[in-house]
């Protein structure tokens, strides 16, 4: 396996193979699927990016693993922007450490619990406040060595009670999840803000229509954290959007009138959560006697903060906001081919050379390129380039004879151009 030599993570991706259609793996769907509660998981079916195995257990496939390294490329790119380093948490989680910090109790049914061998508890942790903790115990001094962020991009686990809406509530996700320590408020509150407009790069990377909403934060009140919203019509939360600018999360405006300026709320909004900042504050440096030594050089408490995203809800948000009737229209930031040369008649040379020629100039290119050259109608490899979601095409057919194809954007009007032509439209 090849993995990306700057980002050892959890999606390798063979960047160096071409793809054929007829040697990949993107099972579409004639049918369509049943039983769905979001136009994205019937999408995400019906186009072959996954399949599901179990309830809420689903099978990730190739286009979707080509659509989130590309999604994660991003998060990687924005937490390195704001000096987040790169670890990796175990995903087991000992149960006398999440007793220190009451969550064994508090995360009640939805957190997995297992055993080992010695009837040792662990649960399959939901977050790694403990452990962040723990790492950063011997490693942070003094104030010199913060603000400190870590953050890792790795497969959660919830015991959903009905999972539903396909990845976008599933028992298994893969979630973005940063850790910061600081040794004052001050200094948590700067690097927030630093958070917060890395988190609005990343989903404005991504054209996403989205809100950022003062959320409830539970048994630690206060203004101290955030959701990211992307706005759907069938979302499953109501946010509270009033005219001077303040979106709120509906818990926070029960009685229709905006918190912050006072005036009633103009109107609802639907959405789904995509991300999720928090001031931790002491809420788990103080049980796990996290400490630095100040300027008085003394131990004193250091504060946290908390960020996450979740992955998948970052591709439903996508689909749920590019999609026609024909399919998906990935935006080409995270398409998982940029462009699909379609051969009309796998039987005739000329437009088999032809396609041949431009696959590999293309690829060559550094073009993100499939070439469907399964023998298939026409018509059927059309719609599932429309399907899939690819934002170009180039379909080989009878002007192949003269050296030309036609070019087209997804569903868009078809030029005639030359190799050369089309070529030059990549060669940059
Ligand atoms: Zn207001």
């Amino acid at each position: 396996m090849i993995f990306q030599k700057k980002y050892a993570m959890l999606i390798p991706v063979k960047k160096d193979i071409k793809v054929k259609f007829s040697n990949y793996f993107i099972p579409t769907l004639k049918e369509e699927p049943s039983g769905v509660d979001y136009l994205s998981q019937k999408l995400m079916l019906k186009s072959g990016m996954m399949k599901q195995v179990s309830s809420g257990l689903f099978v990730y496939l190739p286009t979707f693993m080509r659509v989130a390294e590309k999604v994660c490329k991003v998060i990687h790119e924005k937490m390195e922007s704001v000096n987040a380093v790169p670890v990796k948490f175990p995903i087991l989680v000992a149960k006398e450490d999440l007793v220190a910090t009451n969550r064994w109790d508090a995360y009640g049914d939805e957190m997995f619990r297992l055993k080992d061998r010695n009837k040792k508890e662990y649960a399959i942790s939901p977050t790694n406040e403990e452990y962040a903790c723990f790492m950063a115990k011997n490693f942070i001094k003094s104030a010199k060595n913060m603000p400190f962020c870590v953050y890792q991009i790795q497969q959660k686990h919830r015991d959903e009670i009905r999972p539903r809406g396909g990845v976008m509530r599933a028992r298994e996700f893969i979630m973005k999840d940063a850790y910061s320590f600081h040794p004052s408020t001050q200094s948590l509150d700067e690097y927030y803000i630093k958070m917060e407009n890395a988190y609005k790069e990343i989903f404005n990377t991504f054209g996403l229509d989205f809100v950022e909403v003062l959320a409830d934060s539970g048994a630690m009140g206060g203004k101290e954290c955030h959701e990211f919203m992307s706005v759907c019509d069938k979302g499953e939360a109501e946010i509270a959007v009033c005219e001077c600018g303040f979106c709120a999360n509906m818990e926070l405006a029960p009685n229709g009138v905006c918190p912050e300026c006072g005036k009633p709320i103009a109107k609802v909004l639907q959405g789904n959560e995509m991300g999720h900042i928090f001031k931790l504050k002491t809420r788990y440096s103080d049980p796990l006697n996290l400490t630095f030594i100040n300027a008085d050089g003394k131990p004193e408490i250091l504060q946290m903060g908390c960020y996450g995203i979740g992955v998948e809800r970052v591709i439903c948000s996508i689909i749920e906001q590019n999609n026609d009737a024909r399919g998906i229209a990935f935006p080409e930031i995270v398409a998982p081919f940029v462009v699909n040369i379609i051969t009309a008649n796998m039987k005739d040379e000329a437009q088999v050379h032809l396609s041949e020629e431009i696959y590999h100039e293309l690829t060559a290119l550094g073009v993100e390129v499939i070439w469907d050259d399964r023998a298939d109608r026409l018509g059927s490899k059309l719609a599932d380039s429309e399907l899939i979601g690819i934002p170009y095409n180039i379909l080989v057919g009878k002007n192949a004879t003269e050296g030309k194809a036609e070019f087209f954007a997804r569903c868009g009007e078809k030029t005639l151009l030359s190799k050369e032509e089309i070529i030059a439209k990549y060669k940059k």
